[in-house]
């Protein structure tokens, strides 16, 4: 049985603001787009028997959109983190009794800093270091307690876990061969963090990446794969000739 969310009436002005209601992206997943300044942090709903489980989980701020979107689908069954960072890990502590699952590789900065330890801010501009040296913490739900793991060709509502480590080490994200559908977290960036201008895909900003050529490794990956279209943890999909725009991708620095 789905666990009820016990959030749902809460401050319901403050939780639209934070983030939209549930999109429909495909069959039985839904993406709630959210998060500050600029709305590209995404949260993802996937069916998951009588209710839906979240891949990914935001920013703190997020918190009661996404538990009331989640009521809305028939209640969240588990999280299943793409990565453990503090902007994918947000509303996860705030979702009492719903169980938290992650790679194992990434076990540790879920339940630890965030990765924290492995960024590298001064490779950042001035006003990027100031920005996102304050937005973190804020962003940040804490801790999670890890209730389990999931790892490369495990079986989750449907999809299959695909590792593709480097920017964190057991960043993960989710495949369904029948529609060619990709769920990928932090894999690749179309957002510059600095400065929230998009543009083409491309290998997330060193300054938070584990090993930016593992990173690249785990971008060529996933263009093997030749998704249809590829979900991102920040901003808008990836479609057209997926693979031909990830192998470019990863050739960026
Ligand atoms: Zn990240």
């Amino acid at each position: 049985m789905p666990i009820e969310n016990r959030r749902v009436h809460v401050r319901p002005r403050l939780a639209r603001l934070a983030a939209g209601a549930p999109e429909p992206i495909a069959d039985g997943v839904w993406v709630v787009r959210g998060g500050f300044p600029l709305k590209t942090m995404n949260v993802y709903f996937v069916r998951d028997g009588d209710g839906v489980l979240l891949f990914d989980a935001g920013i703190s701020a997020m918190t009661d959109a996404v538990a009331a979107a989640g009521a809305s689908l028939g209640g969240i069954t588990r999280v299943v983190l793409g990565h453990g960072h503090a902007d994918h890990r947000g509303v996860a502590p705030g979702l009492d009794g719903v169980p938290v699952f992650c790679h194992p590789d990434e076990v540790a900065d879920a339940e630890g800093d965030g990765g924290d330890h492995y960024f590298d801010l001064s490779l950042l501009a001035p006003h990027g270091r100031f920005l996102l040296g304050s937005l973190l913490p804020v962003w940040d739900g804490g801790p999670v307690v890890v209730a389990g793991t999931v790892s490369e060709g495990d079986d989750v509502a449907g999809f299959s876990v695909v590792h593709l480590p480097g920017h964190a080490p057991g960043l993960i994200g989710l495949w369904r061969e029948s529609d060619r559908l990709a769920l990928v977290s932090d894999t690749f960036y179309t957002v510059d963090p600095q400065t929230g201008i998009h543009g083409h895909p491309r290998v997330p900003h060193r300054a938070f990446n584990w090993d930016t050529e593992v990173a690249r490794a785990s971008i060529r990956k996933l263009a093997a794969l030749e998704p249809a279209s590829a979900w991102a943890g920040h901003a808008h999909p990836l479609t057209g000739d997926v693979r031909a725009r990830l192998e470019r991708a990863a050739e960026t620095t």
